[in-house]
């Protein structure tokens, strides 16, 4: 499969991350096609799963090629996607795997791919990053 850019879900609703938190460089804002699994990880037979492609903006690090992308405005997008397809609606039920470059997207909105050939285009992630943000101020050691 094919690799490309990093990724990290935001959770912080008041983190707009408009510096990379692993290189502090400027962010950008671009859009990506974000490739999204939806369904349990580890199906059991019979159990539904879809793939999700989603046209979003998300912030860009081209340093790092680091996608960043907020958990909540993914998440009101994907709740009423996911009542339709009927899957029931949960963060364990998704995840993003990777992109797909605009002109297979356009491709795909165009005449719908079949789904191996759709697997075979996206780009899936190098790796997912995930930061822990403090707010500043004092901490006890033994607070952890
Ligand atoms: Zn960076």
């Amino acid at each position: 499969m094919k690799k490309k850019y990093r990724f990290f879900l935001n959770p912080y609703r008041n983190m707009a991350f408009t510096k990379c938190p692993k290189c502090d460089g400027k962010t950008k804002v671009r859009k990506f096609c974000l490739m999204i699994h939806c369904g349990p990880p580890k199906p059991r037979p019979g159990q539904r799963i879809q793939l999700l492609s989603l046209n979003k903006s998300c912030k860009f690090c081209p340093y790092c090629e680091l996608i960043i992308a907020k958990k909540a405005e993914l998440e009101e997008v994907l709740q009423p996607m996911f009542s339709q397809m009927g899957i029931p609606f949960s963060a364990e039920n998704y995840f993003v795997m990777g992109t797909m470059s605009r002109e297979d997207w356009k491709q795909n909105q165009k005449e719908p791919l079949e789904i191996k050939e759709a697997i075979k285009r996206i780009a899936v992630f190098r790796d997912v990053w995930d930061f822990e943000v403090r707010p500043a101020g004092w901490y006890f050691e033994d607070e952890n």
